[in-house]
């Protein structure tokens, strides 16, 4: 089955169930989400009647909520030496609210080393990740990163570096973002190719999320500028190519693509993915 889905809100009030019905309205078969505010540390408490609710409402619609992904807050920054505690302290707390709403993966953008270089901000992240994962039950996916800035995990190399000296293997896997790669020098035309080289560093099978973005950018731009499906550079054949790749067939795929006049653009993009055919215009 095709593991189609987007963004969804979720709000203190209604939570994991808000946020199910929002993926149902987009004819979602799987979704993503921030269990609060991404850019600060309020959080409400979860109230454990919405989410057996949003888990009966889950099955009622085919939803495998082993396939539904939290996206860790943007503020956790674990290449900054001076932010790391910060950062582990967030992040532990953020993958306890995960683990209780029964979800097994979140996704995490590395981090950015701010000036202090590559290798350190590397190593920064790789003890930020042995410190959270220690006892953790959620397996966090490190996102492939456009090279905005200082950004950290913009190649397979990197990323490759990341989990082999992280000592939580079982814990730890991918999150593929085509924006992100495109932007940071890879051809999504040439996909195949990018799976085989990431089959040979890595394995395959740490892949366990791709967001399907189309870019506003062109490759290599290091832009991180996310368009909608069949509007950007990337193009909306190269990304139906993409989705339907036999070799992520049981992977979800999440649309981060940006509203219209204030608008979720996501039924009619996923509508058109299904049909395989650029049917609706979303602009
Ligand atoms: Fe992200
Ligand atoms: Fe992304
Ligand atoms: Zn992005």
């Amino acid at each position: 089955m095709l593991l189609i889905g987007s963004h969804v809100n979720y709000n203190s009030k209604e939570q994991l169930l808000g946020a199910t019905k929002d993926a149902i309205s987009f004819g979602s078969t799987t979704f993503m989400f921030y269990t609060g505010a991404p850019q600060n540390t309020v959080r409400s408490n979860i109230d454990d009647t919405l989410t057996e609710k949003a888990k009966v409402l889950m099955k009622e619609n085919n939803i495998d909520i082993e396939k539904v992904i939290v996206h860790a807050p943007y503020i956790i920054n674990l290449a900054n030496t001076e932010k790391l505690d910060f950062a582990v302290d967030f992040l532990k707390k953020e993958l306890k609210r995960v683990d209780k709403l029964g979800i097994k993966y979140m996704v995490l953008h590395p981090g950015s080393h701010v000036g202090l270089g590559r290798e350190v901000g590397l190593n920064n992240i790789v003890t930020g990740l042995n410190e959270v994962l220690k006892d953790s039950n959620v397996t966090i996916l490190l996102e492939t990163m456009a090279g905005k800035g200082t950004e950290l995990g913009t190649s397979i190399d990197e990323i490759k570096y990341l989990i082999d000296n992280t000592k939580y293997k079982d814990k730890i896997g991918i999150c593929l973002d085509t924006c992100h790669l495109n932007d940071s020098g890879y051809d999504m035309n040439k996909f195949d190719e990018l799976l085989d080289e990431f089959d040979k560093k890595i394995g395959l099978d740490y892949i366990k999320c791709i967001h399907i973005n189309d870019s506003k950018n062109p490759i290599s731009s290091h832009k991180d500028r996310h368009e909608n499906i069949g509007y950007g550079t990337i193009g909306f054949d190269t990304l139906i190519n993409i989705i339907y790749n036999k070799r992520l067939e049981d992977i979800p795929k999440i649309l981060e693509t940006p509203y219209i006049e204030k608008n979720p653009p996501y039924k009619e993009e996923i509508e058109n993915i299904k049909l395989k055919e650029f049917k609706n215009k979303v602009k």
